[in-house]
């Protein structure tokens, strides 16, 4: 039996997440959770689990629900998900919280010697430097869980870091694959939810639609892996059944196949180095495929790609300013209150204008991350005007 904490329970990976734990009640117990203020999904939560901590983000929804449910202690706010991320009992956090809010947390179970499973990829692209040295020095393992990582993590057993020639970050293209960047001037906010082969959150469909999402991937598997950003590839692949590759020195490629499912990611890094039966899920057929089709990333057609890779070699505080400005802007496009392409403007505006501080500390990086929010703001009214 696996004891495992969860954070943000409530979003697509979480909802997930506890789809795996139901399923496998013999193999784990859920003790910690945290959501967000969808009461309502606490409400569900609880009828079908049994974790003796839970965090919402509102003091009052904590003391509502510990009116209704007195066999549970329920905290709030940052403390709160503080509490939840080093519950004692807990081995493994599930990190699958949205944006940078999770870096702390992630830093906070590090230091308690938690396994990470780690679904937050803004942790990795804000404080990838601080959060790789925290886990190095308390001996902490940091499991993957999107996708395209978890297949190189797969592909890496046995081997050797040295032996890296480069790996391959597979990309579906998004929503608006199929469409010119002249097309791309007046889509709406439905269209853009629309992902051709994965189900997940509003932010990171977004963040598909514009490749950000890809852009975020390459920052976190340079940390992940310790691979040199030109040693990391981007590979279009529409069907999203080549999950990312590993080249190796010798030019022999391991790849990671199978039906585009996040539980199979989010239930490996759970069993690992184990697996288990993935209940309910689809079999690859590739005589069902027939035919898997690539081509190169277009970073004209995608300029967060580039702005991504930009940041990531550039290091220090600049991947916080293209993150937090990237988070902003996607919430103002979600709002209506910008249109798609304004989000690359905005990210590109907000990093010209940052003089980048190298080796940020954690205080460093929370206000960089605060004041880019405000500024994508300012920027974003200028925009209109
Ligand atoms: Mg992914």
């Amino acid at each position: 039996m696996k004891y495992i904490s969860l954070i943000g329970a409530t979003g697509s990976i979480g909802q997930q997440t506890l789809d795996v734990l139901g399923n496998n009640p013999e193999a784990f117990c859920l003790v910690a959770v945290a959501a967000g203020r969808n009461i309502s999904a606490v409400r569900t939560l609880l009828a079908n689990f049994t974790p003796e901590l839970i965090c919402v983000q509102e003091a009052s929804d904590a003391a509502q629900l510990a009116s209704e449910y007195p066999d549970h202690t329920f905290v709030s706010g940052s403390e709160g998900l503080r509490a939840v991320a080093t519950y004692e009992k807990a081995e493994v956090l599930v990190n699958a919280v949205v944006g940078s809010v999770g870096l702390e947390p992630t830093l906070a179970a590090i230091a308690a010697k938690k396994t990470i499973a780690l679904a937050n990829k803004e942790t990795l692209v804000t404080a990838g430097h601080l959060v790789m040295a925290a886990a190095r020095e308390h001996d902490v393992a940091i499991l993957p869980v999107d996708s395209e990582h978890a297949a190189i993590y797969q592909c890496l057993q046995g081997e050797q870091t040295k032996n890296i020639a480069k790996l391959v970050l597979t990309a579906s293209g998004g929503s608006f694959r199929d469409r010119t960047r002249a097309e791309l001037a007046d889509v709406t906010v439905a269209e853009a939810l629309n992902h051709p082969n994965w189900s997940m959150g509003a932010k990171i469909t977004i963040d598909s639609a514009t490749m950000m999402n890809k852009g975020l991937e390459v920052i976190e598997a340079h940390w992940l892996f310790d691979i040199a950003y030109d040693d990391i590839e981007v590979l279009m692949h529409r069907e999203s059944i080549i999950h990312s590759m590993v080249e190796f020195c010798d030019t022999s490629v391991m790849a990671q196949l199978g039906t585009p499912d996040m539980r199979m990611p989010i239930q490996y890094a759970l069993t690992y180095p184990d697996r288990l039966p993935l209940q309910g899920a689809k079999r690859l057929s590739l005589a069902e495929a027939g035919q898997l089709h690539f081509g190169p990333a277009d970073f004209e057609r995608y300029p967060c790609l580039a702005l991504a890779y930009r940041a990531g070699r550039e290091k220090g505080t600049l991947p916080t300013v293209m993150n937090a400005a990237n988070e902003a802007a996607v919430a103002l496009f979600l709002a209506d209150k910008i249109t798609f392409l304004d989000i690359e403007k905005l990210i590109a505006m907000a990093m010209d204008e940052h003089q980048t501080i190298p080796h940020p500390d954690l205080e460093t990086i929370a206000n960089i991350d605060q004041q880019t929010r405000q500024r994508v703001q300012v920027l974003a009214e200028q925009l209109q005007n």
